[in-house]
């Protein structure tokens, strides 16, 4: 692959309503979009950095800057790229930064995959057509607000609901939704919030049957969630704490875990979600595909890497009309009625933005010629 140009874009979008979660809420999303060009393509790639280092250290300035500064060059300072693999070797020595990298990785998987014209799903080894996906549920005022929520996205065809939960606002929201709605495929994700002091909580919400709880524990442990794991029925899922196929293997050691909810930004993009895959189905470890309220071509990367075997629980990857009133590429992502979405068949991630519609969503652009 020779490239020919480099567009970035920083780009904002409003949140249909306001998304809570146990570290902060959002009431748009900030995020940039990369553009990888070809003589022939353009791969895209979306950064999922947020404006304020919540969820990790990264925010959409300080991925532009990296990007701009030191991955971009690396990428110049390449004759050709043979396979997108090839260039994670070379942003090494670039310490963590994972989002920034991850949308260069995801570009140029993108454009690997149109070069070769064949869909990003077939290029990353996809065997599925469709993917299950679920409706993730930020937190609400009261009990009474979150089973509305609940009724209103069962009705639109979701059929597994996970609950962000924070201290105060756990137990009493879950076994509302139990109560009300008795055996629907029911998960809970605390972003961090409780410690191993809370274990009489979790022994209670272990009575609810959930089909996990995502990250319990501090975002960086591996070694209390080991302990947790070990106290519980309810599966533990990692998510902050896997930031690549070492930390999955180190957790897998110890059982920190039963299950990954594999962010394609937190991990560095498709290479490392990849490897974190593999390694997972070769220690019978189902995983799924999570997201960072992502715009259309981020959701496009999702439903490609989730189409791969051992994605077994349904994702956060949800239709386009879930989180913002308008998208900027040319058809929306839809849910059937068994809350599955088709996987693409045309090449690379198989839709493209509209321009127009992309531009009108830029307030900063930059261009970078080979
Ligand atoms: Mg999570």
């Amino acid at each position: 692959m020779k490239i020919k140009k480099i567009v970035l874009r920083k780009m904002e979008m409003a949140l249909k309503v306001s998304f809570e979660t146990s570290f902060a809420a959002m009431k748009t999303k900030k995020f940039i979009v990369v553009e990888i060009h070809s003589k022939d393509h353009i791969g895209y790639g979306e950064c999922s950095a947020l404006a304020a280092p919540w969820y990790s250290e990264e925010t959409t300035d300080t991925a532009w800057t990296n990007i701009e500064k030191f991955l971009i060059p690396i990428l110049f300072s390449n004759q050709d790229i043979s396979c997108p693999e090839k260039i994670q070797d070379d942003f090494k020595w670039i310490r963590r930064n994972k989002m920034a990298k991850a949308a260069i990785d995801c570009a140029l998987w993108d454009l690997y995959a149109k070069e070769n014209n064949i869909s990003l799903a077939k290029a990353l080894g996809g065997t599925r057509s469709e993917i299950e996906t679920g409706v993730s549920l930020g937190i609400q005022k009261n009990p009474d607000e979150l089973l509305y929520m609940v009724d209103r996205y069962i009705n639109e065809g979701y059929r597994r609901i996970k609950v962000k939960i924070k201290p105060g606002k756990d137990m009493q929201y879950l076994s509302a939704v139990r109560k009300e709605f008795g055996d629907i495929t029911l998960m809970a994700d605390a972003n961090s919030a409780y410690s191993l002091t809370d274990m009489d909580l979790f022994k209670q919400i272990d009575d609810l049957n959930l089909l996990m709880i995502e990250q319990p524990l501090a975002n960086d442990d591996i070694i209390d969630h080991a302990k947790l794991q070990k106290a519980l029925r309810t599966k533990i899922c990692l998510d902050e704490s896997i930031e690549s196929v070492e930390d999955a293997r180190k957790a897998i050691e110890l059982g920190s875990m039963k299950t990954i909810n594999i962010k394609i930004a937190r991990v560095g993009g498709l290479t490392e979600a990849k490897k974190i895959h593999d390694l997972c189905q070769e220690n019978n470890i189902p995983v799924w595909c999570g997201g960072m309220l992502d715009t259309g071509i981020g959701r496009a990367h999702n439903i490609a890497i989730a189409s791969l075997p051992n994605y077994k629980f349904p994702g956060d990857v949800p239709a386009s009309n879930r989180y913002y009133a308008n998208d900027f590429m040319s058809a929306p992502v839809t849910i059937n009625k068994k809350a599955m979405i088709k996987v693409p068949l045309e090449i690379g991630i198989g839709i493209e933005p509209v321009q127009t519609l992309l531009d009108s969503f830029t307030f900063e652009k930059k261009e970078f010629l080979w």
